[in-house]
């Protein structure tokens, strides 16, 4: 097969929703023969395309406000037009007044409540020089070597602070999030997103259902709708703050009363503070569902590289989903328990890598839970902070651990089966999910034979689609050099 003729199917791909084919393989076995076969005769790069358009599903695992890259929040913090009025300092310089990182943001209210001396180490952030706006994209992205968890952990979601409680910002960063997943062939997004401490731009609380509203209006857009993604929410709890009933009895009662966009409800933060057990939170919630008809749990668990039982404490709360579940393996009776049963775990490669709780993926229990049973999806957590994508994630576990067709297709369809989506929109989304699964094996077995449908059209991808992250650039040089026209690795 000619590089020209690959070229071009790849590149066709973009527009298999048009077209229409029967699966062209009588079994299972010949589809991952033949998918093994094609796949094989592919550039790494070619083979990072072919996993961009592949049919993802959805995206199960996904903080908001840690999915935005570093340059987003500079343009959506310094643009008033787009981010409701809102401006914006950063801290430039190490203070003898306060202990707060650098590149710590806050509102102009905020700035204007703090001393003389509090005040000289902020720069406007609409008057940074292109070197500090540089180094302020870089600060909330985990991009160097000696970062790793306590620079995620501690400062990072420190720095962003004021920018995560605009409404205005979590709109315009959950459209941005829509569009990429468009362009990657993601049909659904489960995102953990609150809305309680939202502020206005006088320093006032926004009242949490209209900050909802602020972004619900923004999904009810006409740019949202055409990205085709279908959104819905979790409210998330920190594990180790204080009056955690309190904090619960707020979350149910709200999430109870918008079901139309919260479907679940997550428990994150680091496991290694003794203040996040799950068992801490067995009375709580057994009392609230007492109150409240079924909402559903996804909760982090075994998000560390020690033997704990924190994901059989984590089922005992009543949780479906498990975030993370690195250490399963080293617990032995829950793994059994897990296996062939209903409980998901949410795999997040690049975030193990870069949090360090694995050394290298050959560490990574995920293809033991895939071929043994235990029902997995691939997501991204915080993306943004690893400047990676869904398809970075699907091209590390396809490279890494030998993924067969039939076995991409599960990764694709768990993330929908277990979505916790209303079931007629999930019904909806599988059947759709299914349709372009077999279309796009279709389309890409009738290209590699050389027969160009009549009806599949082949226009070169936007420059957009052929952006690279930093991470899948570092991870594997050889898919940012394209052989194309399109040279661009970088986002920056
Ligand atoms: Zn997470």
């Amino acid at each position: 097969m000619s590089f020209v003729v690959r070229t071009l199917f790849i590149l066709s791909l973009s527009f298999v929703g048009l077209y229409s084919a029967a699966n062209p393989f009588p079994t299972e076995e010949d589809a991952n023969n033949w998918f093994k076969q094609y796949t094989q005769s592919l550039t790494d790069s070619q083979t990072y395309q072919l996993l961009k358009q592949f049919p993802k599903g959805g995206d199960l695992h996904h903080h908001l406000s840690g999915s935005a890259y570093g340059k987003w929040w500079y343009e959506l913090a310094t643009n008033q037009a787009l981010n409701g009025g809102y401006q914006y300092f950063t801290k430039i310089n190490h203070s003898e007044c306060d202990s707060a990182p650098l590149f710590h943001t806050i509102s102009n209210t905020t700035h204007s409540k703090l001393t003389k001396c509090e005040q000289k180490q902020y720069k406007a952030l609409n008057a940074l020089s292109n070197k500090e706006q540089e180094a302020f994209i870089h600060s909330v992205e985990l991009d160097k070597p000696e970062e790793g968890r306590e620079e995620f952990f501690e400062f990072h979601w420190q720095r962003l602070s004021e920018l995560t409680q605009n409404p205005y910002i979590t709109a315009q960063v959950l459209l941005r999030n829509m569009q990429l997943y468009q362009q990657e062939n993601v049909r659904y997004l489960e995102t953990q997103m609150n809305v309680r401490l939202m502020n206005r731009a006088d320093g006032s609380r926004f009242p949490p259902a209209e900050a909802l509203k602020v972004i619900t209006d923004m999904l009810d857009s006409e740019a949202a709708k055409a990205t085709g993604v279908t959104v819905r929410f979790q409210y998330a709890l920190v594990r180790f703050t204080d009056n955690i009933e309190a904090q619960l009895d707020w979350i149910f009662k709200f999430v109870d009363a918008n079901r139309k966009w919260y479907v679940g409800i997550n428990l994150v933060g680091r496991e290694d503070d003794p203040r996040g057990q799950p068992t801490r939170f067995l009375a709580p919630i057994t009392k609230l569902r007492a109150q409240y008809p079924a909402i559903r749990l996804s909760f982090h668990a075994g998000e560390s590289e020690h033997a704990d039982t924190n994901i059989r404490d984590t089922l005992l709360l009543g949780a479906e989903r498990i975030g993370h579940g690195i250490n399963l393996l080293k617990d032995p009776s829950t793994y059994l328990l897990m296996r062939h049963n209903r409980y998901l775990i949410e795999t997040n490669l690049i975030s193990n890598l870069k949090l360090e709780y694995i050394d290298d993926l050959s560490a990574h229990p995920f293809p033991q839970l895939l071929r043994t049973g235990v029902p997995t999806a691939l997501s991204t957590d915080d993306r943004g902070m690893w400047d990676a994508t869904l398809t970075d994630e699907y091209y590390l576990a396809f490279t890494q651990f030998n993924i067969s067709w039939s076995e991409l297709v599960t990764l694709s369809q768990n993330s929908i089966k277990y979505s916790f989506l209303q079931d007629e929109k999930k019904e909806q989304l599988l059947t759709e999910l299914n349709r372009d699964l077999t279309q796009f094996l279709a389309l890409i077995a009738e290209s590699a034979n050389q027969i160009p449908s009549a009806n599949s059209k082949v226009q070169p991808l936007n420059s957009n689609v052929e952006r690279y992250s930093d991470f899948i650039c570092e991870f594997a040089a050889s898919v940012c050099a394209n052989e194309g026209n399109n040279k661009e690795t970088t986002r920056k």
